[in-house]
């Protein structure tokens, strides 16, 4: 079975739109999400593009910095505390990369953890470790609620998370382990990669490699989720997994496109609208 991760983001909009209507008439504004774009990179361009149509479409405001590839660190965080402070402001989001010369940590500091859409923030990972609540990075979160939506039972499973990036893989792993899963981390040094990924009932690759998970590298009956986005030998869009070998092996499989992608930009949405609810609180 495929994982339609495009029809359930339209029903998380679906029902972020109810929310967002509902703060806008108990607060008189709108929800907002600031989003900081730098430099030239032509990706960034397209995803801040789709995210700014999704906050249309669910009735957020978006404010857009699009800043020359030149701005200086002091004009970038004067930017993020004039918008830290900015009442109309419920989500910060930072859009990577950013050009090399900017110290990106620096700036992700100046952004308030109760603003953080994104869940990069020190505060917000750490509270994601110890198992609290706060703000959890967006693609990971929109795995999870992938897993929920199809009723995926976690709990006791092996969990086999390929990647362990902070934006990706590692939050993705503590996420499994707070749903209580079994979770094996694996990385460019891991030896005997495709037995662990043989063994996982829930495979999740976030590697960056196109097509690199091969059927013989899955258990018959897995769910597999496929986070990555990459270009195969026609430059034709594709994942971290074989797709159409290993469909035949997995119980659910998450496509590329239309599945985690759109998921990603429902949880930025709906981390905004959780930032600006607790503001009510
Ligand atoms: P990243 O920062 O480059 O991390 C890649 C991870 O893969 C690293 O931990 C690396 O290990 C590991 N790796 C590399 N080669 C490996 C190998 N041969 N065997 C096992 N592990 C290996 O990438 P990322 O930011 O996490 O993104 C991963 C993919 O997800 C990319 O395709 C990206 O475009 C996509 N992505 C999609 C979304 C979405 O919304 N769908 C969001 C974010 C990212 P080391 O740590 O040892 O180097």
């Amino acid at each position: 079975m495929i994982i339609d991760g495009k029809g359930i983001a339209r029903e998380i909009r679906e029902e972020l739109k109810v929310r967002a209507a509902a703060f806008e008439e108990k607060s008189g504004k709108k929800v907002g999400l600031a989003v900081v774009c730098i430099g030239d990179d032509p990706a960034s361009k397209v995803y801040v593009r789709n995210k700014i149509r999704a906050c249309e479409e669910v009735g957020i405001a978006s404010h857009v910095h699009a800043l020359p590839a030149d701005t200086t660190q002091e004009e970038a965080e004067r930017l993020i505390a004039r918008l830290a402070v900015d009442p109309a402001v419920h989500g910060i989001l930072l859009q990577l990369p950013l050009p090399e010369h900017l110290d990106k940590e620096a700036l992700f500091c100046g952004i308030p953890t109760e603003k953080d859409a994104d869940g990069f923030s020190d505060s917000n990972v750490g509270r994601l470790a110890l198992n609290k609540c706060g703000t959890v990075s967006c693609t990971p979160l929109g795995v999870m609620e992938l897993l929920k939506r199809y009723h995926v039972t976690v709990s006791g499973k092996h969990a086999v998370v390929v990647g362990r990036s902070n934006i990706v893989g590692r939050p993705m792993a503590l996420l499994l382990l707070n749903a209580d899963a079994t979770v094996t981390v694996c990385h460019s040094r891991t030896q005997n990669l495709k037995e662990i990924c043989a063994s996982a009932d829930i495979l999740v690759v976030a590697v960056g490699k196109a097509k690199f998970i091969q059927a013989d590298m899955v258990k018959e009956g897995a769910v597999v989720i496929d986070v990555g986005m990459d270009r195969d030998e026609n430059g034709m869009l594709c994942g971290d997994v074989d797709f159409a070998s290993v469909q035949n092996k997995a119980a659910l499989i998450t496509p590329v496109p239309g599945g985690v992608g759109p998921m990603t930009v429902a949880m930025l949405l709906s981390n905004t609208l959780d930032a600006a609810e607790r503001t009510l609180k």
